[in-house]
């Protein structure tokens, strides 16, 4: 039987790591301050940006909370973000994704500051990832990173695939899998034998984004399995791509759903926030 990775404590422990930090910085004073805009009340990203603010409370961090209303124009929108590039009191912007119709994502992703994209979407700075500088990486495939690490699990020399390609979780979570040395395979819908690729995994992450999509014909004997999927069912009952019942007797390792992957995201977060308020303090 798997050993479950625990995303939920080793989210806190980030998250105690984050508050001292912010605290040492709020004695030299600077408050690491994150701005979050909303467009619209979906309800879905209410509860997300509710979620970001309790964890900026909990770690120390001041949220600025930018609420604009559905109608709100991309003129509007790109000013507000123009501004808050421009002040020296801010330090991370989020734009809660996704936005009304209307809006042009990608220019407003593009307009947020690549030394304040806090959720690392600029091509900036998807390019030092890829090019190994330094900057801001996607917040769920770096704290898959940290689930990994700080559960002792080396990645070096790894046979390890990535089941997806986005540009928020696949693309950046390959790319991380080879800076730290792994050997890199990224599936997607058009990948042939899909079953034969991930059965070589030593590290199999998922994000597909279809519930208990891989099952344990999937999986090879004492593989670790990333689940970064995330379902609710008819009954409110949240699951993952990966069919935990039948794949966690095989694995070594494997993240629950949730509790898993999920927490690690807004962990991550107010690690980058921490890190654009260090290097904005030197
Ligand atoms: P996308 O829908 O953007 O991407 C899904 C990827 O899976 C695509 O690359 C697609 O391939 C591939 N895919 C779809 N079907 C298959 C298949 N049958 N076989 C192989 N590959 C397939 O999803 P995201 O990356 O944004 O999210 C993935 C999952 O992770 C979702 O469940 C989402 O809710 C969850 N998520 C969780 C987060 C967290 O904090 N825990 C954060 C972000 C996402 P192709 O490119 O060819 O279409």
């Amino acid at each position: 039987m798997a050993q479950i990775i625990d995303g939920k404590v080793i989210s806190a422990q980030m998250k105690e790591e984050v508050k001292q930090r912010a605290a040492k910085l709020a004695a030299q004073g600077t408050t690491v301050t994150l701005a979050v805009i909303q467009v619209g009340n979906d309800p879905a990203s209410s509860v997300y940006v509710g979620n970001k603010k309790k964890a900026c409370e909990y770690v120390g961090i001041r949220s600025l909370a930018y609420e604009l209303e559905e109608d709100t124009t991309q003129k509007e929108l790109l000013e507000l973000i123009q501004e808050l590039n421009g002040r020296g009191d801010v330090n991370g912007i989020l734009v809660q994704l996704p936005l009304p119709g209307h809006i042009r994502e990608e220019e407003v992703i593009q307009t947020i500051s690549p030394d304040k994209d806090v959720d690392g979407f600029h091509v900036q700075n998807v390019g030092r990832l890829n090019v190994g500088g330094e900057g801001f990486v996607s917040c769920t495939p770096a704290g898959v990173i940290q689930l990994l690490k700080r559960s002792g699990i080396m990645i070096e020399g790894k046979e390890c695939v990535v089941v997806g390609r986005s540009n928020i979780v696949g693309k950046p979570m390959a790319a991380l899998l080879l800076r730290e040395n792994g050997t890199v395979t990224v599936c997607h819908s058009r990948t042939k034998n899909l079953a034969e690729v991930t059965r070589r995994a030593d590290i199999l992450v998922v994000a597909i984004g279809k519930p208990k999509f891989i099952t344990a014909e999937y999986v090879k004997d004492g593989a670790v399995v990333v689940d970064v999927g995330i379902h609710r069912n008819e009954n409110g009952k949240l699951c993952g791509d990966v069919d935990f019942d039948s794949v966690s007797p095989k694995a070594s390792y494997i993240t629950p759903v949730p509790g898993g992957v999920g927490p690690m995201t807004i962990a991550m977060l107010m690690e980058n926030c921490l890190q654009s308020a260090e290097r904005m303090a030197r």
